[in-house]
């Protein structure tokens, strides 16, 4: 079966992606054949027509198939209207459809990359992917069974005319389908390469942007410059390879069709020359042979659409079928989070946690360690968006199983650095955290991460944040976020990497923040930057997945160990850029 699969013209799983959508492509289906017939009509009475003028006919005997081509004609015009119609309604059904299913989808999964897929991918994936699989329901569906019934209702007609040139124009046509399966082994091929790198580009562009200020930081642009680059050259290629492949696989249809239409051409020809055609059958068959070609040949350019589209829906399907992480009914028991051996991997094949322990009690406890060593996982193992894939996590001594996500998350609080703020008014940002949140309370939060005036100036708690924070600052976006966490109150708190690419007052007010929540909750501070990690009670020093050395900052340091060396480098690194900058401001 995953042989006879490759060919893959007609997928079941993504025809079944779309629930709801057979009954738009049969009626697409049946007004196309329709209209077929409607053009074949008019054509007979156009080769009457002729035939007529040939014999030298009376005016009189053109009246009827004028009208019947007249009438034809009209006819075609709603029928034509109405796939359309059809088509575009089809496409908007499952645009809609496929967005809400993977948005929700996202939602429930409730992390920001899932196993499967990254950001850049999910957002590359749900947006133009399913752009891509909306042609494939709307023009590659119904064209893929209209080319499979049009030849036939042709053969039905014509062989009534002539069965030799009917059969041989019925018998060319799966001559193009034969040409589409040879090259869609190879183009199925590329499209997967094509996604692929497709993906791997907007993957580096993601983490370029978010990552600038270390990059310039780090002194690190230029070579990501270049990196950027290789990734641009390699995605210019494969599209380069997958134009060329459109292009040869079209010459080759196009071959295929006009080739079989010249055949029957010729037979009918033949026919009309020996007698045994009369001038108008000749006329009509030879009009009509090459309709027996043009809808597959038009699956054929579709088809390629539909490759894309059908590695896009395999993403899509990849998501949705993606396994939720399981949380049982109960209440979550109060006491520390705790990593008891776990070991994590997202692939099965790579361990990117290793036998990790960390507990997060009152106070402050960091993670810490260079870019991939694992902070994120941690955080998603941490918020039970991730689940160990050996060792166990536990929440007050009990593990997800054991209580819902309901009421761990009225513990947990998680501010990170891409926290999204809605696009509606700031009491509204603040009622997603507490539903009866009176002005005094959001006021009181504002205060605390010094937002208040700013915000009674602009508007009140009525003020309207545009999308995602568009129309307030990086920092003041991310102290709004805070403020809204502040409100409800939690007794764990995640700050990842909160203070990544924000202004230094805003750091500051975050981190102070921090500080003071320390003393009655638990908080844990994800940060690449050592020097917000100072006053930590504990800081576990990742590397490469593992704990390589834990304790205080003074502790660390006094060890002499990779965390004293990398917080070293960072200080001479900012000490550097600090007097970079200022010499460069003074200029
Ligand atoms: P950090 O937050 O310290 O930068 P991460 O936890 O993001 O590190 O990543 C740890 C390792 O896991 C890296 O090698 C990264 O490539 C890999 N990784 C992260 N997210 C995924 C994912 N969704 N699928 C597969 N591998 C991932």
């Amino acid at each position: 079966m995953t042989g006879k699969k490759e060919i893959d013209m007609l997928d079941k799983d993504l025809f079944l992606l779309a629930k709801g959508s057979g009954r738009y492509i049969a009626a697409t289906v049946v007004l196309s054949v329709v209209a077929m017939l409607l053009n074949m009509a008019v054509t007979a009475c156009i080769c009457n027509m002729i035939a007529l003028a040939a014999e030298g006919a009376e005016a009189g005997g053109y009246v009827i198939p004028a009208a019947l081509a007249l009438a034809g004609v009209i006819l075609r015009i709603p029928t034509g209207i109405a796939v359309n119609r059809i088509k575009a309604s089809l496409g908007a059904k499952v645009r809609k459809e496929l967005r809400t299913k993977t948005y929700d989808k996202i939602v429930s999964l409730g992390v920001r990359t899932t196993e499967e897929m990254s950001m850049a991918g999910l957002t590359q994936v749900s947006m133009e992917g399913i752009e891509q699989l909306d042609l494939y329901y709307s023009n590659y569906l119904p064209q893929f069974f209209f080319s499979v019934i049009a030849p036939f209702v042709l053969f039905s007609v014509c062989v009534f005319i002539d069965w030799r040139t009917s059969l041989v124009l019925l018998a060319c046509v799966p001559l193009i389908p034969l040409s589409i399966i040879a090259v869609s082994k190879y183009a199925k091929r590329i499209f997967a390469k094509y996604w692929g790198k497709y993906t791997a580009m907007g993957d580096g562009f993601l983490d370029g942007v978010q990552g600038l200020k270390e990059l310039k930081i780090y002194k690190a642009d230029a070579r990501y410059h270049e990196k950027m680059n290789e990734k641009a050259e390699e995605f210019r290629k494969i599209t380069m390879k997958v134009l060329v492949m459109q292009l040869a696989s079209t010459t080759i249809m196009d071959l295929v069709a006009f080739g079989g239409a010249g055949a029957g051409i010729a037979l009918a020809v033949t026919g009309a020359v020996n007698g045994y055609l009369t001038p108008f059958e000749a006329l009509f068959l030879i009009l009509v042979a090459v309709e027996f070609f043009l809808p597959l040949r038009a699956l054929g350019s579709a088809f390629h659409v539909a490759m894309n589209g059908a590695s896009a829906g395999k993403k899509i399907k990849a998501l949705l079928d993606a396994k939720q992480p399981v949380w049982g009914k109960g209440e979550v028991g109060d006491g520390d989070v705790e990593l008891r051996n776990v070991t994590f991997s997202y692939d099965g094949s790579r361990d990117v946690l290793k036998n990790v322990n960390m507990t997060f009690s009152k106070g402050i406890t960091a993670i810490v360690g260079k870019s991939g060593s694992g902070k994120s996982t941690a955080v998603g193992l941490i918020t039970g968006a991730l689940r160990p894939s050996d060792g166990q996590v536990l929440v007050g001594g009990k593990t997800f199983d054991e209580f819902s996500r309901e009421s761990y998350y009225s513990r947990l609080a998680v501010v990170s650095y891409n926290t999204y703020i809605f696009n509606e008014s700031v009491r509204d940002n603040f009622r997603m955290a507490k539903n009866d949140v009176s002005d005094d309370e959001i006021y009181s939060a504002l205060k605390k991460v010094d937002l208040a005036d700013f915000v009674r100036e602009n508007g009140g708690p009525d003020k309207v944040i545009t999308e995602d924070a568009g129309n307030i600052s990086g920092g003041q976006k991310q102290r709004l976020a805070l403020a809204v966490n502040l409100v409800a109150d939690k007794d764990i708190y995640v700050f990842d990497e909160a203070t990544s690419n924000i202004d230094v007052e805003s750091e500051a007010v975050i981190m102070e923040n921090i500080d003071a929540l320390s003393k009655k909750a638990a908080v844990v501070v994800i940060s690449h930057r050592l020097e917000n990690v100072v006053k930590a009670d504990k800081i576990y020093f990742l590397n490469d997945g593992a704990v390589e050395e834990s304790g205080t900052h003074s502790e660390l340091c006094a060890k002499g160990g990779e965390y004293a060396a990398l917080y070293n480098t960072q200080k001479e690194l900012e000490q550097g850029y600090l007097l970079y900058a200022k010499g460069g401001a003074a200029l």
